[in-house]
């Protein structure tokens, strides 16, 4: 059921092109129903240390259980949702279910170890919304959750767009007071868009994450693995983690792994997977890291 071919994407209209409106009114009604009736589902795709193949954190990518079109990607609601301020509740919600399931993980870890077992810190990742950013109230919510789970500041990680960082002073300032709270920021979706290095000389930010396209095209386009070796030495000269997205082959990590990328996502290591078989594979994980010949891997 967390599989999400694009074909289970369902419309159970299909857009016409003079109806956008009309479209955005219902999606936007429908999510307003889908917070009233928790019909979201948190899922959880791991982050793999290319270098051990240690899940070091997931990253916790949003899911929608439509009564009428099904399983729905946040790509196709986001947008409604930022335009609506829905972001709001939904981004809440968010970051409530990362911090349960943080601990979830923790302590299906600890049981699975024993005492003997050294944990590493886990971390989750998630995506916060330029509208997230603006919200006066932003930061103390944020502070509000981490404290009643109880969890650090640093294993929350907030993954923002350069759009954020063009949004204004008021995103700009909440992202330095993240920063001095010790929140770890990462650049998401990097070398798409409007790109600028100068929000890499203007912000402290953790770590890059290089967009899939460039993993996507580095292997068949020698101009873009040649952007990609320098993207991943400027994320090293400023002292960032490097993490490529869309990781789906072995010659991909292999190549990442030579030219010295530290963290990998994607359908290699495993998809977005709902809390139980996310929690399956990290036990798996600590027990033996990510072989090639994973069956996990192999069914990818
Ligand atoms: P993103 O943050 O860049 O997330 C990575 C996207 O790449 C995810 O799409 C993920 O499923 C997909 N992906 C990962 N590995 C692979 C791979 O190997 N191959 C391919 N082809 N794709 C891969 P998804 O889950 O559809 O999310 C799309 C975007 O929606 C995210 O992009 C993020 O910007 C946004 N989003 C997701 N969850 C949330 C959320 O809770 N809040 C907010 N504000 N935005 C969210
Ligand atoms: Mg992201
Ligand atoms: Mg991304
Ligand atoms: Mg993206």
């Amino acid at each position: 059921a967390s599989d999400l071919p694009n074909s289970s994407v369902t419309s159970s209209s299909p857009v016409l092109p003079h109806q956008p409106v009309l479209e955005k009114m219902r999606l936007e009604s429908e999510l307003l129903d889908a917070i009233a009736t928790n019909a979201f589902i948190p899922h959880y795709q791991p982050l793999v240390d290319l270098e051990t193949k240690e899940i070091l954190g997931f990253e916790f990518l949003i899911r929608w259980k439509s009564p009428t079109r099904g399983w729905v990607s946040p790509g196709l609601f986001i947008d409604t949702a930022e335009e609506t301020s829905l972001i709001l509740p939904i981004g809440r919600w968010v970051i409530e279910n990362a911090c349960t399931d943080l601990n979830r993980f923790n302590q299906a870890l600890n049981r699975s170890l024993g005492t003997s077992g050294k944990t590493r810190p886990l971390f989750i990742s998630v995506n916060v919304s330029a509208r997230q950013f603006q919200a006066p109230q932003f930061n103390e919510e944020l502070l509000e959750i981490l404290q009643r789970h109880q969890i650090p500041h640093s294993q929350i990680k907030l993954e923002v767009t350069e759009r954020v960082l063009m949004e204004g002073t008021s995103a700009i300032n909440i992202i330095q007071q993240c920063r001095q709270l010790g929140f770890h920021l990462a650049l998401d979706d990097f070398g798409t868009g409007f790109s600028s290095l100068t929000y890499l000389a203007k912000f402290e930010i953790d770590s890059l994450k290089i967009d899939q396209y460039f993993v996507r095209q580095m292997l068949t386009h020698p101009r873009t693995l040649a952007l990609m070796k320098h993207i991943l030495a400027m994320t090293r000269d400023l002292r960032m983690v490097s993490v490529a997205e869309g990781v789906e082959t072995q010659e991909e990590f292999d190549t990442l792994r030579r030219l010295g990328c530290q963290i990998g996502q994607g359908y290699l290591f495993g998809k977005p997977l709902p809390f139980e078989s996310a929690q399956h594979l990290l036990l798996e994980n600590y027990r033996r890291p990510l072989a090639p010949t994973s069956p996990l891997l192999a069914s990818s």
